[in-house]
Order: structure tokens, then sequence, then C-alpha cells
């Protein structure tokens, strides 16, 4: 695979280059200002060198664009996304839950997590610290939530939400939207979506949806699971992940747990490891099957043009693997979200870079123990305070948490 890739001629700017661009255009005294600012911050804080578990549990997730950009393939096409402001405002919203349900653990001195200093810069593990062990100010500490990475094995973290070290848990909250279900899960919101008899709109019972949901979104599971993947292999064994979700239309929330179950992102992890072996080897990952040019992921993929170069009659996926030196990949179907749920999709056709890896652990039968919780009441407490909420994810790290054993590999 071709690193840092050049297209011919100079692209147009894209991504954030474009939205910083666009900002220009808004007449405002400060709004655009503050836009500018969101957009930037938001470049700087997001890793392009690692996997994100929040690709990873996308139904659709492409390895082979995830692979093009840990490879620093140039980017031919503009994405989208980075240039929707009012995304940006969306994943603020989301940071915002966040950080009321963790002021709350915070001052029920329950959060755990990392503390940096705002005084000193160092950064300590700890339970709802409340004075800088290393420089004595007090109230000076910004949580960092808990940072997780699988490197050097895999280039591959993120940052769980919290951890509830006397429920040995950690957390996740999810603001949930029709946005989200949209993606997450259509049928739900198609089962939910009427049409006014009277005037023949179309309307969406938030309140049904909402009941709907017995238990947390398939991709907030893997995420989830990963999450505890990565802190099991740093030595924090967590056994299960609590989802705190809330609704955007009327704040209420529900809570579930899902049971640590490797068996839910066997089929994820295999794929980021091929990823990771594209990267290393200088080959390009096949497109995954049923994957169309002009639709979506790739209709709003940064790598299409590059990724379908010289197929302009083609439409669909080639039916043979692509490698970069010709070499022959072998393809294999994904057996366990169908080993998880009959129901689930027909599972996509990937590429296996090798025979199944030794440092694996044996697939045990899921047991798909979702147990969805008695909805929480109203928390008690302001939803102001210490952590920001960040999912800043920083490039190198040093020190361990306090359970700080070397990955288990
Ligand atoms: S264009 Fe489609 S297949 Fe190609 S890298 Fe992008 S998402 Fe993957
Ligand atoms: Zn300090």
């Amino acid at each position: 695979m071709p690193r840092k890739m050049r297209p011919q001629s100079r692209p147009k700017p894209s991504g954030f280059a474009k939205a910083l661009a666009d900002t220009s255009k808004v007449e405002t005294l400060l709004l655009g200002d503050m836009q500018k600012y969101v957009l930037k911050r938001a470049d700087e804080e997001r890793r392009d060198d690692i996997i994100h578990p929040s690709e990873m549990a996308k139904p659709d997730w492409c390895p082979r664009a995830t692979a093009f950009r840990l490879a620093g393939v140039e980017p031919t096409n503009e994405d989208p996304r980075n240039g929707s402001v009012r995304l940006l405002t969306i994943f603020q919203e989301g940071h915002d839950i966040h950080n009321k349900y963790q002021t709350y653990l915070y001052e029920m001195g329950r959060l755990y997590g990392l503390w940096r200093c705002i005084a000193c810069r160092k950064e300590t593990w700890g339970v709802s610290i409340t004075e800088c062990p290393h420089c004595g100010v007090k109230g000076a500490l910004q949580y960092r939530e808990i940072p997780l990475t699988d490197e050097p094995h895999l280039p591959m973290a993120g940052q769980a939400d919290g951890g509830v070290n006397d429920l040995n848990a950690l957390l996740e909250m999810k603001s949930i939207g029709t946005g989200t279900l949209r993606i997450e899960d259509p049928a739900l919101l198609r089962k939910h979506t009427h049409k006014a008899a009277d005037t023949g709109k179309t309307l969406v019972d938030l309140e049904g949806l909402w009941r709907g949901i017995k238990r947390p979104l398939r991709a907030h599971r893997i995420q989830g699971t990963i999450y505890l993947y990565m802190a099991r292999r740093s030595g924090m064994n967590y056994d299960k992940m609590i989802f705190i979700y809330e609704n955007k239309a009327n704040q209420g929330t529900k809570e579930f747990h899902i049971p640590y179950n490797e068996d839910l992102i066997a089929d994820v992890l295999d794929m980021a490891k091929d990823v990771d072996w594209a990267v290393k080897t200088n080959r390009t990952l096949p497109r995954p099957q049923g994957f169309t040019r002009d639709k979506r992921p790739c209709k709003d993929c940064v790598f299409q043009r590059r990724c379908w170069e010289g197929e302009e009659g083609e439409q669909d996926s080639p039916p043979q693997p692509e490698t970069g030196d010709g070499r022959v990949v072998v393809r294999r179907s994904r057996p366990s979200r169908a080993a998880e749920d009959p129901a689930a999709e027909p599972a996509r056709v990937r590429v296996s870079r090798t025979p199944r890896r030794s440092d694996q652990p044996g697939r045990r039968r899921p047991d798909g123990a979702v147990q969805p919780d008695p909805e929480v009441g109203g928390v008690p407490g302001r939803p102001t305070g210490n952590g920001r909420g960040r999912r800043t994810v920083r490039r190198r790290r040093t020190g361990a948490h306090p359970g700080g054993q070397e990955p288990n590999a």
C-alpha cells in the first residue's frame, strides 16, 4: 500500500480544512469563531493512527478504509461529516451527557479513572480524587475518563466514559435520538414510524420508540465489549459494561448492563488484525462484499476515488480479493455474528490474512445475557463539575493505572 499517496492535482480543501474554510462564511460576531474553535479542537483530538472502537462497531465498517487511513494514504474525497458543524454540536451534546453523569458519580465518591491536575499537569489514577497527590492542590483535577489501548499488539485505542470499581464495571453513557436509531436499529425506527391518517405525514412515535429499546444497541454492545477487552488486557479486570441511555427528546433514562463476552467481538478483532497486517505488509485489503461505489459508506468515504480508481464501469465490489502486490488472500465468512443472533443480517465476507491467531481463546458459546434493568430515576445533584467529559485520546501516555500489569498477550 503506498504511503502518503497524493492525487495528481491538488484537491480542494476537504474534511476539517473545508469545514474550517466554510465557517469563515458565517456572518456572526461570535458564533463563527466558536464553530472554528470546535472544529479545530475536534481535529486535534482525533487520532488518525489508530483503529477506533466506535468505527469497528459500525455495521458498515470498512477495514479497507481504516487501513488506508493508518497507512497515511491521502484522502481523495471530502468527508461530508466533518463539514457539518451541526454534527459537532451533536457530539458536544453527547459529551455534556457524559459530563453530567460523571459529575454525579464523582460527587458520590464512586468515579474511577484518570485525573489530570491542571496545576502541575501530572496524572493520577483513582476514585473521585479531590486533591492532587503530586502537588497537593485541591479542586484542580480534570477527569480524563478511562483511556484504553491495545498497543503495541494492535493499533486500537479508545476511551470508556468511566469506571465503577465497586460494581466491577465500565460505563458508557449514550444520548439516544431518532438519528441514532436510523443508523443503529432502523427496524425499530420503522416499527414506530406511522403515517397520519388525516394529513398523510410520516410521524415517529417517540414514546413507543423509547419503550421499544429493550437492550443496548448492537453497535454499543460491540464498542463496550472492545473497551472491556482492552481494559482486561491492561490488567483492569472489569467483567461488565453498564450503559446509561438518555432520551434526547425528553431526557428519560434507562440502564442496561452486559457481561463481558469476547465472542461478540471476535470478528471485529480479526478484522482489526487484518488492518494491522495490511498496513505492516503494505497490502490493500479487499472491499467488503456488497459495497457499492455510489452507496453508503463508499459514497461518503474519503478514499472513494482512490479505492475505485480504474474501475469506472464497476458498481459493485469485484468478487476476487485485491491485494497490493498480487498475492492471493483468502476470504472467509464471519460466523460469530450469526451465532450471536440467528436473526442477524447475513455475515459480510472478509479477508483472512492468516489462520486464526493462536493468542485468541477459543470461541465460547454466546450466552446472550443482555439484561435490561429497571429504569433509573432522576439523579440528584448539579449537572456541573470538574470533568469536561472530552474524549481525548492522547498519543502517548506514560505511567499505568493502579492495576497496571503489562497487557497479558
Ligand atoms: S470506497 Fe468503500 S470500499 Fe473503498 S475504502 Fe471507502 S468504504 Fe471501503
Ligand atoms: Zn498537581
